[in-house]
């Protein structure tokens, strides 16, 4: 998708701080963290939304839990707990329509969210 800036991230047009990657995914820090430890992790095929995944693309779903998974183990917080969260269309709080699953850590994450 041309004017996806996730997309653009994936090709390497726009600059992120990626900490995880593989043929499926690529993951990256978020611009403006909303926790001391805050990582995006995307397909790399452009998926808009939730709504929009095919039963073929459905396995990326997986290989982006797992991603996840891994990037807190990585970075230490496997442990003591972590969070992922993917937001869908206006009311789910989606800004960027390009399905990623945040992953958030790094302090007692308050429930239910806001
Ligand atoms: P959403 O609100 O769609 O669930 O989350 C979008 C996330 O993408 C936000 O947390 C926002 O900070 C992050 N974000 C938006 N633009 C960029 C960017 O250009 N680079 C990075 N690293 N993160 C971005
Ligand atoms: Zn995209």
């Amino acid at each position: 998708m041309a004017d996806c800036i996730f997309c653009k991230i994936v090709a390497g047009e726009i600059p992120a701080k990626v900490v995880f990657e593989d043929e499926a995914v690529l993951a990256f820090e978020d611009l403006n963290p909303q926790a001391p430890e805050h990582v995006l992790v995307i397909p790399k095929k452009h998926i808009a939304t939730l709504n929009d995944l095919s039963a073929e693309d459905a396995p990326v779903i997986g290989a982006m839990s797992r991603a996840a998974a891994r990037i807190a183990h990585d970075r230490g917080f496997a442990e003591i707990g972590y969070r992922t969260v993917m937001n869908c269309n206006e009311h789910g709080g989606q800004t960027v329509y390009h399905i990623h699953m945040h992953v958030l850590a790094g302090r007692a994450l308050s429930w239910p969210p806001g």
